[in-house]
């Protein structure tokens, strides 16, 4: 059975980025500013307030990651509450919520949601043509885990 999750060209994107990372995010954001006014955003605290700031628009503001940010915006992705996760997260240095940073990832990929970690996948999604328009998203086919045997 193939089920779909139906994204419309007004896409609800997450942006996520650790505090060495926050700046590059930042500049991303800046410099995409008119095509990233045609989505609906949304962040963890403390990038949520830089994004504002930045672009001069609302962005809705979750709690600060470390906080539950990151589970919150997992969990919206779960729901289907959440198109496109653009987190830039550091490579170099061990967070206090790696696990919260973990869980977000491997419940992205567990929906099909799509991700950018690095400023240049950003690019290329953002650039691309799907952006302005609808996109039906294979959601992967769990029935088999749901109607285990336990
Ligand atoms: P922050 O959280 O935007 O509140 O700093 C980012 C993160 O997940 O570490």
């Amino acid at each position: 059975m193939l089920r779909v999750r139906k994204l419309n060209a007004r896409k609800r994107i997450a942006l996520v980025a650790h505090d060495n990372k926050k700046k590059d995010l930042i500049e991303w954001a800046e410099f995409n500013k008119t095509v990233l006014a045609r989505h609906e955003l949304y962040a963890t605290g403390t990038t949520g307030k830089l994004l504002e700031n930045a672009l001069d628009r609302p962005v809705r503001a979750l709690l600060s990651g470390p906080l539950g940010g990151d589970q919150q915006i997992g969990a919206m992705i779960a729901s289907g509450d959440i198109d496109m996760l653009i987190f830039f997260w550091d490579p170099m240095e061990a967070q206090p919520h790696d696990s919260d940073v973990k869980a977000l990832l491997r419940v992205a990929i567990a929906w099909n949601c799509i991700v950018a970690n690095d400023r240049a996948t950003a690019d290329f999604i953002l650039t691309s043509p799907l952006m302005m328009e609808e996109y039906l998203v294979n959601i992967p086919d769990y029935t088999s885990y749901l109607n285990r045997k336990v």
